[in-house]
């Protein structure tokens, strides 16, 4: 029996990335007594079941509202923060539209994406390969943070003080750079220092 792997996700709302418990119950009672479901480190539960079942309960999982994405090589979701500070001064609105636009795209290696309300960042922001954090009224874009191994590295201020509109188009230009002229299994990180920050000033429009 062929297994295989896809993403599970609750979204995010003010309080954080919270589970229902029916969603929870589906999940349990429709993966299969074989199946694996593996809790990431970014957010998503990863599901290893029969592929043949998949479809069917990839549908139900959706039902119930739960986001589906693909394993792997893929954008993740959005890695939010908890909204403290409330829907409207944190930019949950903002935030999901963002989610919608960049989860699930292929890219030359896994892609976090992170978003923080305010410059407390306690979503740690600047460990991711993108992150936006929320600066009052306007939003500041970083690029390159690394949190794994023992050459991790914070992500670097890319964009300063862009207004709520710039936001989605900038991260996506980001993400389609990358899938352009990314090599395979290159980090971003990676990415960025070869391409130089320069160059992705010129590449997104942000000179
Ligand atoms: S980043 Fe700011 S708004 Fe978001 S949960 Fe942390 S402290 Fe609250």
């Amino acid at each position: 029996m062929a297994h295989k792997k896809f993403a599970v996700s609750p979204g995010f709302e003010e309080g954080g990335s919270l589970f229902k418990p029916e969603q929870l119950a589906m999940l349990g009672s429709i993966v299969g007594e074989d199946a694996k479901i593996e809790l990431t480190t970014f957010k998503q539960l990863y599901i290893e079941m029969d592929e043949s079942r998949m479809e069917d309960a990839q549908a139900q999982l959706r039902l119930v509202g739960l986001d589906i994405q693909p394993a792997g090589f893929f954008t993740k979701n959005l890695i939010a923060c908890n909204f403290c500070r409330g829907a409207a001064d944190a930019g949950l609105d903002l935030a999901k539209q963002l989610d919608q636009a960049i989860a699930g795209k292929e890219v030359p290696s896994p892609l976090k994406i992170g978003y923080a309300g305010c410059a407390l960042g306690t979503s740690e922001p600047l460990l991711k390969d993108i992150s936006v954090v929320k600066m009052n009224k306007v939003y500041d874009v970083y690029v390159g943070g690394e949190a794994k191994g023992i050459k991790a590295r914070l992500g670097e201020l890319f964009v300063s003080g862009i207004s709520e509109d710039q936001v989605i188009p900038l991260v996506t230009r980001l993400i389609t750079v990358f899938q352009e002229r990314g090599k395979k299994k290159e980090k971003f990180s990676k990415f960025v220092e070869r391409v130089s920050k320069g160059e992705l000033y010129k590449l997104t429009g942000h000179e």
